[in-house]
């Protein structure tokens, strides 16, 4: 089965087309024909394609909104210019999955999308007035290219959080606020996690029971997961992805006093001031030239730069602890994993959070941390310490395509 994955923000598209099935999933040999990228849709668009085996195709065409670049995709994908034998003609994409970033307490797993399915969607947008109706908008322009009988999936970057126990999804506010406006944590990166803790189980032959882990997803936003029995039992983003880790532009954790303090001193609105927590803080806000990681690792190597060092080290410490935090949550785990961007490529960094935990038994080994990065998974701890430390890379869009397998085939999806 073709499934395209689709992942649509308010200016931009993300696709993969993948070949799987329930028989492919067991043994791992889902294949991913073709992915790509439009960005800057509503002008000159960016487009970015690549077929399975082959180069990024770089182009620009104007596109008015999601539904064209849907259509670009799909005329791509199915072109003899794409190569790709498997997709010939429409027919041959079988079914579409849809990130959706914000499923509320509604949507504990991906669900194959009906029009209740829509509704539920469209009942969490306050809580995510920026990514839920995007995502909306790539659900209809997929039904409209594709018609209604196509099967289509939403999975939820919240869904894997909702076993988080209420001790720890409560804010110790009044109880009301919850009640009435839903004010509460639900985490995000959820299909990530997942992802990350079924490979570490995999890698290892365990069961989902025995899956006690802390899984570090660290890319442009940033976020820990306590993972007990292979659930999820805390995670470091909130009500929205703002609170947390030190992130490229979020500040992640702060004192909420100061939102209303920075807003007086500044003369900003209090939501300037919630735009300046998201999108000029963290990593940039703090060293004042960019949101980049490697960049500022770079810096702070070939220049000294007193401020790329700081933001390098508040994130890296405050990755810690959440580490220290959540060991304690889960009474002990067997093993800290990194994924996303950086937690994939960077030894440095996955050092420099591991470096005050040598109390607790955790211990590096040099030489497979500097071995592990460009997508390879493995053991990066020595054999010798108490929690072992893994790097296995994400694969969000696999994951989503299949899902939306086992929706359609009605497979359970907690395995
Ligand atoms: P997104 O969250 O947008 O998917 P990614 O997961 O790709 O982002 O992560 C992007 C981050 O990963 C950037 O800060 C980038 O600098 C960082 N990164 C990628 N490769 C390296 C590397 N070799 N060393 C340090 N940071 C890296």
């Amino acid at each position: 089965m073709n499934v395209l994955v689709l992942n649509c923000g308010s200016s931009s598209v993300k696709f993969q087309l993948i070949a799987t099935d329930l028989e492919r999933i067991k043994t791992n040999t889902d294949r991913r024909l073709a992915r790509g990228m439009v960005e800057r849709i509503g002008g000159e668009a960016i487009i970015t394609l690549q077929a399975e085996g082959g180069a990024p195709q770089r182009s620009t065409a104007p596109l008015r909104d999601t539904r064209a670049a849907v259509e670009l995709i799909i005329r791509w994908v199915t072109s003899e210019a794409s190569g790709i034998a498997e997709a010939r003609s429409v027919a041959d994409i079988h079914a579409v999955g849809h990130r959706v970033v914000h499923g509320g307490e509604r949507f504990t797993h991906s669900v194959l999308i009906t029009d209740e399915v829509l509704g539920g969607i469209e009942d969490c947008i306050d809580l995510a007035p920026l990514h839920n109706p995007a995502n909306l908008k790539g659900i209809a322009a997929a039904r409209e290219v594709f018609g209604a009988g196509l099967p289509q999936a939403a999975v939820f970057d919240t869904a894997y959080h909702q076993t988080i126990p209420d001790y720890a999804y409560l804010y110790a506010l009044p109880y009301q606020l919850y009640r009435r406006y839903r004010v509460r944590r639900y985490g995000f990166h959820g299909t990530s996690h997942r992802y990350v803790a079924y490979r570490y189980r995999q890698l290892l032959g365990l069961e989902r029971a025995a899956t006690n882990v802390i899984t570090l997803h660290l890319g442009n936003g940033c976020s820990v997961a306590a993972i007990r029995a292979g659930d999820s039992v805390d995670t470091s983003m909130g009500m929205t992805p703002l609170e947390g880790l030190v992130m490229g532009t979020r500040s992640g954790d702060i004192d909420p006093a100061i939102i209303d303090y920075v807003a007086a001193k500044e003369g900003l609105s209090a939501q300037e001031v919630e735009t300046l927590l998201n999108k000029q803080s963290g990593l940039l806000g703090i060293s004042g030239l960019t949101n980049d990681m490697r960049e500022l690792l770079d810096e702070e190597r070939e220049s000294d730069d007193r401020r790329a060092r700081l933001a390098i080290e508040i994130f890296c410490y405050r990755a810690r602890k959440y580490i220290g935090a959540y060991l304690a949550a889960l009474n002990g785990a067997d093993a800290v994993v990194f994924t996303g961007g950086i937690g994939e490529n960077s030894a440095e960094i996955r050092t420099r959070i591991c470096d005050g935990l040598q109390w607790l038994g955790l211990e590096l080994d040099a030489e497979r941390n500097a071995a592990h990065h460009g997508g390879l998974q493995g053991l990066i701890s020595a054999d010798s310490s108490r929690l072992a430390v893994y790097v296995i890379p994400t694969d969000e869009e696999l994951l989503i395509a299949r899902d939306t397998v086992r929706c359609i085939g009605g497979a359970p999806q907690r395995y």
